[in-house]
């Protein structure tokens, strides 16, 4: 198979077994239609770390609440960071807002459709720019995510590891990209390394690339993409401070906007640090350790997050909020679960 007779293999393929998405507009919908460019970029936005199945209810909840751009560009940023909560890199909620205010100002409401343009936005780097590029506008943009990276390395049986190997593999992806129906070809390849080139054990049989693919022939597809050892990730150690009233309300703050969690609802906590952290009550009380730990992963380190508790008279002031405005759901995962942990051991008391 020559790189040229790649694509018309893979789009006949994906035009019988694409996904069906809540943000696509699939090859049998089409007549005509190309996707809204708000739905391919809201949703890239949220892919980006995070699978499909944890993506759909989220997409389908912003969408319902925020049909537009425009609509996104003029929710309050609170909203938009607790309809978020659970998705995770909460750097990527301030940047949504960012980049729809900045759609709306600067661009009348309509998305730029060119990779360079695109770019030039909060919050979208190369990957997302071309899949924008090439999804919503049908542009001729290379792909690349780690599905397409498996797909690659397998097709061309490169075995040099990654990360070394990535500009590799997207020449590899550059090389394939066709003219015609670029869109669709993106989505196909994804398609194909999510549901037949996976990861563990890829359904070669089915494969409409198998008499093409390399990494076939030679049986080392399994064990491709290589992978150059992980460092191990550091522990960091914290503690987190849950105080509730007498009336029902939580002691809560809003995270600085830098940093981690950034601008989301949160226990007030130490620093986070690979020693033992010095205490940092937010208040004067009688802070109580019920000798629970929260264990959490982020991207670079695990975290430790010992809690203190606290009862309080329900006149006492502060950053409270009220029971019946306090909706643990609006939480990021880590405080989630230290609220998780608390409320049993408060109710215990
Ligand atoms: S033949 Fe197998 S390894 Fe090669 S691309 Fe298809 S599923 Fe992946």
């Amino acid at each position: 198979m020559r790189d040229e007779d790649f694509s018309p293999a893979l789009l006949a393929w994906y035009d019988e077994h694409a996904r069906e998405l809540p943000w696509r507009v699939g090859p049998n919908e089409r007549g005509g239609q190309r996707p809204d460019p708000y739905f391919v970029w809201l949703s890239e936005v949220m892919l980006q770390q995070t699978t499909v199945a944890a993506v759909t209810g989220y997409f389908r909840a912003f969408t319902e609440r925020w049909p537009t751009v425009m609509a996104l560009a003029a929710a309050n940023d609170a909203d938009v960071m607790a309809a978020w909560a659970g998705l995770g890199y909460y750097a990527r909620a301030r940047n949504l807002l960012k980049c729809a205010r900045m759609v709306a100002a600067d661009h009348a409401g309509r998305f730029p459709d060119t990779e360079a343009e695109l770019l030039s936005l909060p919050g979208i780097g190369p990957y997302t720019a071309a899949a924008i590029a090439a999804i919503a506008f049908d542009r001729p943009a290379t792909v690349v995510d780690g599905n397409v990276e498996r797909v690659m390395a397998r097709l061309f049986a490169v075995e040099a590891p990654l990360p070394a190997a990535k500009p590799t593999l997207k020449a590899h992806a550059a090389a394939l990209t066709p003219v015609h129906r670029p869109g669709d070809h993106a989505q196909a390849v994804m398609d194909l390394g999510a549901t037949i080139c996976t990861p563990r054990n890829p359904a070669c049989g089915l494969c409409p690339l198998g008499p093409a693919c390399t990494g076939r022939k030679r049986g080392i597809a399994a064990d491709l993409p290589r992978k150059s050892p992980k460092k191990p990730k550091p522990v960091r150690h914290g503690i987190a401070y849950l105080a509730r009233r007498a009336d029902g309300a939580w002691l809560l703050e809003t995270r600085p906007e830098k940093g981690l969690l950034g601008g989301m609802l949160g226990w007030p906590t130490t620093d986070w640090s690979e020693v033992a952290p010095d205490p940092a009550p937010p208040m004067p009380a009688a802070w109580h350790d019920p000798l629970l730990e929260v264990r959490h992963t982020f991207t670079h380190f695990h975290l430790r997050l010992s809690l203190r508790l606290a009862s309080l008279p329900a006149d006492m002031p502060g950053p409270f909020v009220a029971a019946k405005d306090f909706r643990p759901s609006d939480l990021p995962t880590v405080m989630r679960k230290a609220f998780d942990l608390a409320q049993g051991a408060l109710n215990q008391d």
